[in-house]
């Protein structure tokens, strides 16, 4: 039995900007031979559910609207880091493509729906950390 930091929406929380999850089989099929810790990093920064899309340009996080909401986005993702630590995990399956829980691609900053190499917020800091990030594709 491992112990997996999992993104929230994927267990089919409510936590996404648009309000809604996006529930995955395969990782709820992970929660039942293992135990897994769902956190949404973008809620743990203190923003609102549903809120406006957000992209990563220019190394900022910025909101559809323009404003700067990189200082949530850290913040969301030191918890999640901390929430990681706390727990000991022994890996993290996050979604992909996302400013936050994204690894290896992720949304380019133009909202146009192209994407670009790189990693959300949470998903560099808990690699940074020393963590193996997965995405619900890699699994
Ligand atoms: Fe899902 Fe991560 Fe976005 Fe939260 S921040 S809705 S867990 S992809």
């Amino acid at each position: 039995m491992k112990k997996i930091l999992v993104s929230a929406c994927l267990m089919g929380y409510e936590c996404r900007y648009k309000g809604d999850g996006c529930k995955c089989e395969k990782v709820l099929e992970l929660s039942k031979d293992n135990i897994v810790i769902p956190v949404c990093p973008e809620q743990l920064g203190g923003l609102s559910t549903p809120r406006l899309p957000a992209e990563i340009a220019d190394g900022k996080v910025i909101a559809q609207n323009g404003i700067d909401v990189t200082a949530e986005y850290n913040l969301g993702a030191d918890f999640a880091v901390e929430i990681a630590k706390a727990n000991k995990v022994d890996y993290c399956v996050l979604k992909a493509n996302s400013p936050s829980c994204g690894k290896g691609v992720i949304y380019d900053g133009t909202f146009s729906g192209a994407k670009t190499n790189g990693n959300g917020i949470a998903a560099q800091k808990l690699i940074n950390a020393g963590f193996t990030v997965k995405t619900e594709n890699e699994i």
